[in-house]
């Protein structure tokens, strides 16, 4: 299951923030994936209470935004949306710029910090 080696790096980055901000409690960690990342969100959200176990994060709520798949045909400039959609009808071969779905970030990290009350990193 390769979404455990995608959590292992996304856990890293919640923990370094969580550390740099000292937070003693990781409440939410929101997450965006693009529909072409080949992540499950299932999955991830599997791999994410199996890392989360006895840390800072372990009850943390973890949230996905999943973002569709869009770009744009290079010729024309048209907009193209949908993984069966990126065949411009101006186009025999398919040539365009991708520009959405294959995102892969933590966005959010949210927490009770040691300094302050709630900490937004
Ligand atoms: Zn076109």
């Amino acid at each position: 299951m390769h979404e455990l080696s995608i959590m292992q790096s996304i856990f890293e980055i919640v923990m370094e923030n969580a550390a740099k901000h000292r937070l003693k409690k990781v409440e939410k960690v929101h997450v965006v994936v693009g529909e072409l990342s080949g992540v499950e969100p299932e999955a991830l959200k599997f791999a994410f209470s199996f890392f989360a176990r006895d840390s800072v994060a372990q009850d943390a709520e973890f949230s996905i935004t999943t973002v569709g798949v869009s770009g744009r045909c290079r010729a024309c400039g048209e907009k193209l949306a949908g993984i069966t959609n990126l065949r411009c009808k101006c186009e025999v071969k398919p040539d365009y710029e991708m520009l959405t779905g294959k995102e892969l970030y933590v966005d959010t990290i949210t927490g009770e910090s040691e300094l302050e009350e709630e900490k937004s990193v």
